[in-house]
Formats: structure tokens, sequence, C-alpha cells
């Protein structure tokens, strides 16, 4: 099955001149969603994964699934002051200004082996952050995984060393 067929280009969104990659069709179709979820948890298989990140938001969906799967810890990673334990935090460059992400704590045990997960690696700044996060509470990041990657975006060269997968290319 072609996955692609269950991705929808919206144009304009979320403002003008992008072009948004939907993947609502995705979630909503069983079957589609089953094999997306094979191929991203057959990409990490016998690698031992403690802990599965899901970067907010998106990430959280398919991020829940393969720490099931994998019978793994999930952590979500979270926009600022959303997460109501101690933090720390990442920041990242936006087309215009910063953002930045936040972790708890105790999210991550030193030497944890940890799967990053999100939708889509556009420019690779939220995965970047996200990296950050987990090197800085000492796990060990295994894989960075994605249901797309942008390829003409050139996000994995911000994430550059790390094993990176993803289930969708464009
Ligand atoms: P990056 O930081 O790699 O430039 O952008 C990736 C982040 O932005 C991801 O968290 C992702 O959810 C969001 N994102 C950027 N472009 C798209 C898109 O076309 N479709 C979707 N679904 N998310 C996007």
């Amino acid at each position: 099955m072609s996955l692609k067929k269950y991705i929808r280009d919206i144009q304009d969104f979320p403002k003008e001149g992008i072009v948004f990659k939907d993947i609502t069709p995705l979630l909503i179709d069983p079957k589609a969603r089953k094999e997306c979820l094979e191929l991203l948890v057959s990409s990490v298989k016998d690698k031992k994964i403690d802990k599965v990140i899901g970067a907010e938001s998106r990430g959280f969906f398919f991020g829940m699934l393969l720490a099931e799967e994998l019978n793994a810890g999930f952590v979500p990673v979270r926009k600022p002051n959303k997460l109501p334990f101690e933090t720390i935090s990442a920041s990242y460059d936006l087309e215009y200004g910063t953002d930045s992400l936040e972790i708890h704590t105790d999210a991550i045990q030193k030497g944890d082996r940890v799967l990053i997960h999100d939708d889509v690696l556009a420019t690779g700044g939220t995965a970047k952050a996200v990296c950050e996060l987990v090197e800085k509470l000492g796990g060990v990041i295994v894989q960075c995984n994605f249901l797309m990657e942008l390829t003409f975006l050139n996000g994995r060269e911000k994430i550059a060393g790390n094993e990176i997968f993803a289930a969708i290319n464009y």
C-alpha cells in the first residue's frame, strides 16, 4: 500500500505560501495506520528501546503506539509551561524568532535507550532540540523516526550522527 495516498496537501496552511502535509487521513484509516506503525516498529525491533519520546503534538499519536508495541515507556516533550513537574528546556530557531521544548527531568535515566518520534522531519530544528534534551539527561539516542521526511529541506543534516528513519519520503 502506498502510504502517500493518506497524506493530504493543504495549500497556504498555516500561512500563505506553505503547503502543509496533513496526516489526519492516515490517522483515520485503521489499515493504513497499522501498516505505518508496522514500518516504524520494524525499523527499531530488537534494539531494546527503554523510552519513546513523542514531540508535541503530532508526535504523540504514533509515539504512544510505538511505546506500546515496543513495551517501552512513553515520554512527552512539550511546548513551554505545559509540563507540571521540574523541567529542562532546549530552544530552536523558527523562521522568525525562536521557540523551545521541555521535558521532565526524571523522564530519562542515564543510559536509557531512547527512540525519538515526531510526525514530520522538515528543517530539523524540532528534532535537534529533542536530541539536546535527551543528551542533557544522559539518554542514548538509538534512532530518530518520523512518519515522513521532507528530504528537500535537509533536516537530517541538523541531527547528523543519529540513525534516522522515515516511513514516507518526499
Ligand atoms: P522542523 O522543526 O523539522 O522544521 O519541523 C518539524 C515540526 O513541525 C514537526 O513537529 C511537525 O509536526 C511540524 N511540521 C512542519 N511542517 C509540517 C507539515 O507539513 N505537516 C505536518 N503534519 N507537520 C509539520
